[in-house]
């Protein structure tokens, strides 16, 4: 070990720093955040270093060269050298290290008393990388994987336990058992309580938890559903949340699409249960679905329930939250990329565009009972986006055609969209019935129906995906290009 890790506590406490460029105005604003007094020394200030010593108080700026004698290193606690000359770096280091002061020298290791590590905040947590000074890349690079391991209110969490460390103390003299206490608190209902910003409920389920563990039993876990929003299929695109979640849960039950690259992620000893429908053949239904969730949120399990794309698109996230309702259980709904807008991103289609379209319509395909469809709303300067309903392809064609839609109007259909085996099929809407056909086109696949779709080609940047023109000299069969 190179370094000591410490966090020094710096509240209204001198700091020097002897520089005044850009560098040594992060520095200021960082010793400044753990509430330093900072004097800066240099003969000119970068603009924002003179802006903001106008308004806080803790900041003072010294004008002045480093002359022949030492500044007086003795008033400071630290010492930061950021002048960018080594020389006078080093005559800083020196003077530091004979008046006992730590000092950290920018991008110079070997002159360094003290380094700075890079930082996670998650107020009061706080955690500190370091390389030992070998490599700021590497320090930066551990930084951004903890950045998405550890929920953003880990913080509030620390702020709860410690608000109650006093009485878990005086409930539990053991020392042993007040340990397992909170090692079992900070993986319970309390805990994602704080993490879903219900502080509230959180203080009431740590109360409980603790009374419980007080006459020897080991509290009693809710169960809680999580309706996780699993992305198109890229196992890339879910959210950090969504991610924490699922590693928190007890059981998973997962869609066919978009789900399956994800469930690695998971604990190794969770339960996984594919609950997929399969269009047009005998599957799991709905209602077994919504039982399955609330019965085992109800023993206490945290169930994931990993929706393909967005839960709250198409993804009949509705009856799931009417059941866990009406079981009075809690839930959380984490958000997800919906097909439309994940096909849009990696097919390069804009679904707005400044004077070309204003507003997108997101609709299925599908007619109702009384042959209805919502496509009388879409008018031309619009996008309309299609799930599902793929076989459809045909009729969806004549009915927009019908209404006055051209049949020149343009259109992507995006297979397997923001996986390797994305393919986009570039047509019009008279061709579409066609394209269709003879280029197979088979779900999952989304429709994208507007001025904005040409810029399918203009756009393409992904490279696994496969693109094919399907136009009139493609229609009479003389070429097909891909
Ligand atoms: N909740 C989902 C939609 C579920 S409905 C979401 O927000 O995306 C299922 C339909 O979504 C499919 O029939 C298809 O139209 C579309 N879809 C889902 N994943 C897709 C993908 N990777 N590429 C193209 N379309 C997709």
């Amino acid at each position: 070990m190179r370094h000591l890790p410490l966090f020094a506590s710096l509240a209204e406490r001198d700091c020097l720093i002897v520089g005044g460029g850009v560098v040594a105005e992060r520095r200021a604003k960082l010793l400044l955040e753990a509430g330093a007094r900072v004097t800066v020394l240099a003969p000119r200030f970068t603009a924002p270093l003179e802006a903001l010593a106008e308004q806080e108080p803790r900041l003072k700026l010294e004008r002045g060269e480093l002359g022949e004698g030492d500044p007086e290193f003795e008033p400071y606690w630290l010492v930061v050298a950021a002048t960018g000359d080594r020389q006078v770096n080093a005559r800083v280091a020196a003077g530091a290290e004979r008046a006992r002061r730590f000092c950290n020298v920018v991008d110079d290791p070997e002159l360094c008393t003290f380094i700075m590590p890079a930082i996670v905040d998650r107020d009061p947590v706080t955690i500190a990388i370091s390389s030992g000074g070998a490599s700021p890349v590497v320090s930066r690079w551990i930084k951004g994987l903890v950045e998405t391991l550890v929920p953003q209110r880990i913080g509030s969490l620390a702020r709860l336990a410690g608000r109650w460390r006093g009485r878990a103390r005086a409930a539990l003299p053991d020392p042993d058992r007040r340990r397992h206490f909170w090692q079992q608190a900070m993986e319970g209902e309390a805990a994602e309580h704080c993490y879903a910003g219900r502080d509230a409920e959180a203080e009431a389920a740590l109360e409980r938890d603790l009374d419980a563990w007080r006459r020897g039993e080991r509290g009693s876990r809710r169960g809680e559903a999580y309706l996780v929003g699993a992305g198109p299929g890229n196992p890339d695109l879910i959210t950090l949340r969504g991610r924490q979640l699922l590693a928190a849960a007890d059981v998973v039950l997962y869609d066919r699409l978009g789900a399956p690259g994800l469930l690695r992620y998971a604990r190794r000893d969770a339960e996984l249960i594919p609950v997929g429908k399969t269009p047009h053949a005998p599957s799991i239904t709905q209602k077994q679905i919504n039982r399955l969730l609330v019965e085992r949120a109800a023993a206490g399990q945290r169930v994931c329930r990993l929706k393909g794309g967005d839960p709250m698109v198409f993804g009949r996230a509705g009856e799931e939250l009417d059941a866990l309702v009406e079981a009075g259980l809690p839930f959380q709904i984490v958000p997800g990329v919906s097909a439309v807008v994940g096909c849009a991103a990696y097919a390069g289609v804009p679904l707005t565009l400044r004077d070309v379209s204003r507003t997108v319509l997101l609709s299925t395909g599908h007619t109702n009972e009384d042959g209805a469809s919502e496509l009388g709303s879409f008018r031309p300067g619009q996008t309309l986006a299609l799930y599902m309903g793929v076989a459809q392809y045909g009729a969806i064609s004549a009915e927009l055609i019908e209404r006055g839609h051209s049949p020149q109007t343009p259109v992507a259909v995006v297979e397997n969209g923001t996986t390797d085996t994305q393919r986009v099929v570039r047509t019009t809407l008279g061709l579409l019935p066609r394209a269709r056909e003879r280029l197979e086109i088979r779900p999952p696949a989304l429709l994208l129906i507007g001025e904005t779709a040409r810029l399918a080609e203009r756009y393409a940047w992904f490279g696994p995906s496969r693109l094919e023109v399907f136009d009139e000299r493609a229609a009479r069969g003389l070429a097909r290009v891909s």
